[in-house]
């Protein structure tokens, strides 16, 4: 069955147990999220009625409206705006920027450069329709040793007005860490003290239920996210959220919709059911993708891999990063992932150049939802030091058995 070495079922074996640890936590996690998830279910009283749908202007949608309370509840924020006509977690970003900045505002990262897709958005990558285009100016400060230069920020916030700061936890395709919540609290309280009224926006994509708190709860303004990620929980088709405070919301609404209508159209057209099914399931899900990391972290660092984060690091997201050093066992790697998927699994990948990226990328996932990567994907650029992103499993069981096939192969080549 799928040729799975069996040097590597034994070793699974071994792994298995020495991660019981990590899993007993991850399990208690679940559970508490899960509780979350739950408690806001009660307190907006979810019944059948809210899988209604509306078609057409899409007024008056219940459910779509219910939904984003029920976000709101989740996320301990004023409102949230959750919608399918975003149609990435990117198009969500570009939107909440585009609604909060106005031309000569100056938007500042504070985690370095941000996610590859966002630079034709931003301009770092010259586009006529960019942010730079509209006179939006953009700055950067890296990050040092995996954390925020606080001291760049501090001098920077002082010299004149910055009206948002963005923070983009997980890693994308480079070679940081992710960056934990307390970090996250740390750096808000320094930026609200020296300017209250800079905006903090964050790119939680990947980040959702990892642990018990949201970045809502550590003063972030406005907190972006992709549904055919983590909260989606691999039920929601498309679509992505942003949840914070009520004026930011209404400029974002506004902005993806029409000025005087925002939050009050777009029609759901049949999506209410699977995003609160998706939401349902999010905590199990995210559970079990964190289970496929850790077990991976673990089988390739005993076969003497580099790989970021280790199986009994503090985790931020659900990314597990393998460095490979190597072009040849990267490719291998995908596409061991890819024959142990569900859906495409006799199609062989190879690196591409793909629209919004600047290498070629090799990207496995033969998931149910195009470019779903809830479900186990994985994927790099064909750069050095060769790290694959691996991410996703909607169950353990599917997890594990990708991961042991994708060894076998790069055992065996
Ligand atoms: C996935 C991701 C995005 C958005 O990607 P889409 O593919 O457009 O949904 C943005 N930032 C980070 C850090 C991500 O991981």
């Amino acid at each position: 069955m799928l040729n799975i070495n069996p040097n590597v079922i034994e070793l699974s074996k071994k792994v298995e147990k020495d991660i019981k640890k990590e899993f007993d936590n991850v399990n208690e996690i679940c559970e508490y999220n899960s509780l979350k998830v739950l408690n806001a279910f009660h307190k907006h009283s979810i019944n059948e009625v809210h899988f209604n749908m509306t078609t057409g202007y899409g007024y008056g949608d219940i459910g779509r409206d219910t939904i984003e309370e029920v976000y709101a509840t989740i996320f301990n924020a004023e409102d949230a705006l959750v919608r399918g006509q975003f149609i990435s977690g990117t198009h969500a970003l570009t939107v909440t920027l585009f609604g909060l900045l106005r031309p000569n505002d100056t938007l500042l990262s504070i985690t370095g450069k941000p996610y590859d897709t966002l630079e034709e958005v931003i301009g770092i990558v010259p586009n006529d329709s960019s942010l730079k285009s509209f006179g939006v100016n953009y700055e950067q400060i890296d990050l040092i040793n995996d954390d925020f230069d606080y001291e760049s920020i501090t001098k920077r916030l002082q010299e004149n007005f910055v009206k948002v700061i963005e923070i983009q936890r997980s890693k994308g395709y480079s070679t940081r860490k992710s960056i934990v919540l307390k970090n996250v609290e740390k750096v808000i309280q320094l930026i609200k003290e020296i300017s209250p009224e800079t905006i903090v926006m964050i790119d939680n994509c990947y980040c959702e239920f990892v642990t018990t708190k949201e970045p809502t709860e550590v003063g972030a303004d406005i907190v972006v996210g992709s549904l055919i990620k983590n909260l989606g929980g691999g039920i929601a088709p498309n679509g992505a959220y942003v949840v914070g405070k009520k004026d930011l919301i209404k400029l974002v609404s506004e902005r993806l919709t029409v000025p005087g209508e925002g939050k009050e159209v777009g029609p759901s057209m049949g999506m209410n059911k699977q995003i609160l099914q998706g939401l349902f399931m999010a905590p199990s899900v995210v559970s079990s993708s964190l289970k496929t990391a850790i077990f991976a972290s673990k089988m390739l660092e005993e076969l003497g891999f580099d790989v970021e984060p280790k199986y009994n690091d503090e985790r931020a997201d659900i990314v597990q990063n393998i460095i490979f050093n190597n072009p040849d066992k990267l490719i291998k790697y995908c596409q061991g992932i890819q024959e142990a998927s569900p859906i495409d699994s006799n199609a062989k990948p190879e690196p591409w150049d793909m629209p919004g990226y600047t290498d070629k990328i090799i990207m496995a996932a033969g998931a149910f939802t195009q470019g779903s990567s809830i479900e186990l994907s994985c994927d790099g650029p064909i750069r050095k030091p060769y790290i694959a992103y691996m991410q996703g499993g909607l169950t353990y069981e599917y997890g594990k058995i990708g991961v042991m096939k994708a060894i076998s192969n790069v055992i065996e080549d």
